[in-house]
């Protein structure tokens, strides 16, 4: 059947979280780790394109987003879905405005909203300000992210320099009021020319009356979890139906590898976690920096790949700090994720047939350097982070791609339990 929504994702752990949610209904997501090089044939009824747009150079990144939305209007979509993070990590310069007001004026959309609302992962949006668990956006610890530091809570603040067209904002109040309350709010902001609006949301059941509102809306914009409810509104409407085939489990060496480049808070907990029951690596940036991961790879290699070891970047923010002062920015997080991406092809090399990456910007070297294109999506793990069953070299692996914030602190041990217990089932 041809595509019914088409989703383009600004990170690969973005785009595995709104995937695994997509799956959740039962209904088969095909996942693209960059841009597809063959034109759309069998196409899924959910395809969702990962791009590595959140930080790159807009030009860079808006020829991608279009090259992408030409793929999937070919494979036949409709209704775009723009998915950047809940923490809506972005800079006055974008990428998240700029890429929605261009894919707006693309498919001649006059509106959309943005929803980075994940209320079980603690992401909420009230009055318009965006929450991570009680706390304001800009005074929890992604004030503190090494690419995106984020200083202020109001989304309509963040939004509008990024935009040329005026935002607004549909609140609680109305959302609480259900869809037609919405979509009227919805039409009254466009017939005063507001093409941007923040629309509050703080439990599942917003989710419900948002999607509800806007599923007709060409574009849509979000977190993963506003489209979450999409596949049973389209089976309602009857423009899908319950096709949905099951995803086949590979038989897997046990053999596993854990990268984290991620230097978020729960990264961190989860790293000072598991590193303290398995193997581990600590990379510093410093010593990339003078004489590559020689050093690492030559731990990796001394390994043995059962006991699930673990190479790993995060830091502290202030040693996130000092290798930034010393390198650059850009520079010290190109050394960690180049380091990591060799790793995880030695890893592959000496057998690992499981991979758990953690961070965003870390996935997306990690998949490129294993030239993995398409992923079959399976079970969560953690809200937002399933497992996903892929080729590379020629050989079916596991790999898990874990967004920063997300998962708890046992996160490593019960993924690769999770995916133990799948295949026992
Ligand atoms: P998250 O999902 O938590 O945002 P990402 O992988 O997207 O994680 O981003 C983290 C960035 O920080 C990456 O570019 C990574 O290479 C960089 N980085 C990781 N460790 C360090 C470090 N110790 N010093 C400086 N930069 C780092």
């Amino acid at each position: 059947m041809a595509t019914l929504l088409g989703c383009i994702a600004d990170d690969f752990t973005g785009a595995t979280d709104l995937a695994g949610l997509l799956a959740r209904s039962g209904v088969k997501v095909s996942l693209r780790m960059g841009l597809p090089t063959e034109p759309p044939v069998d196409t899924a009824a959910f395809e969702v394109i990962a791009l590595k747009c959140r930080t790159a150079p807009l030009d860079e990144a808006l020829a991608d987003v279009f090259a992408a939305y030409e793929w999937l209007k070919k494979a036949g979509a409709q209704r775009f879905f723009w998915k950047y993070c809940s923490t809506f990590d972005s800079t006055d310069k974008g990428n998240i405005g700029p890429i929605a007001e261009t894919l707006m004026t693309k498919i001649g959309a006059k509106q959309t909203i943005y929803c980075p609302a994940f209320p079980e992962n603690g992401r909420s949006i009230f009055m318009g300000n965006l929450f991570v668990g009680e706390q304001p956006i800009a005074e929890s610890p992604m004030k503190d992210h090494p690419l995106t530091p984020m200083k202020d809570s109001n989304l309509m603040r963040l939004l509008q320099p990024q935009v040329s067209k005026p935002v607004g904002l549909a609140n609680r109040l109305c959302v609480a009021k259900g869809p037609e309350a919405l979509q009227q709010r919805l039409d009254e902001l466009k017939t005063q020319g507001v093409a941007h609006v923040i629309v509050d949301a703080v439990a599942n059941e917003d989710l419900f009356t948002i999607s509800k509102a806007c599923q007709d809306m060409p574009l849509m914009t979000g977190g993963s979890a506003i489209a979450m409810p999409l596949p049973m509104l389209y089976l309602e409407q009857g423009l899908l139906s319950a096709d949905a085939g099951k995803t086949e489990i590979p038989h897997l060496a046990d053999k596993a590898i854990i990268l984290s480049g991620s230097c978020s808070a729960m990264t961190r907990a989860q790293v000072a976690a598991y590193g303290a029951t398995a193997p581990s690596y600590r990379l510093d940036p410093l010593e990339l920096a003078q004489n590559g991961p020689k050093a690492a790879l030559d731990w990796l290699a001394e390994q043995d790949l059962a006991d699930s070891p673990l190479v790993y970047a995060t830091a502290e923010p202030d040693q996130v700090k000092a290798a930034q002062e010393a390198l650059g920015v850009m520079k010290a997080g190109e050394l960690v994720e180049e380091a990591l991406a060799a790793l995880a092809v030695a890893a592959r090399d000496q057998g690992a047939e499981r991979f758990v990456i953690a961070g965003g910007e870390t996935s997306g070297a990690v998949t490129q350097a294993l030239g993995i294109n398409k992923l079959d999506v399976s079970v969560e793990i953690a809200p937002g982070v399933p497992w996903s069953f892929c080729e590379t070299a020629g050989k079916k692996v596991a790999l898990t791609l874990k967004s920063g914030n997300f998962g708890s602190e046992g996160f490593f041990t019960d993924a690769l339990a999770r995916l133990k217990e799948l295949e026992a089932a």
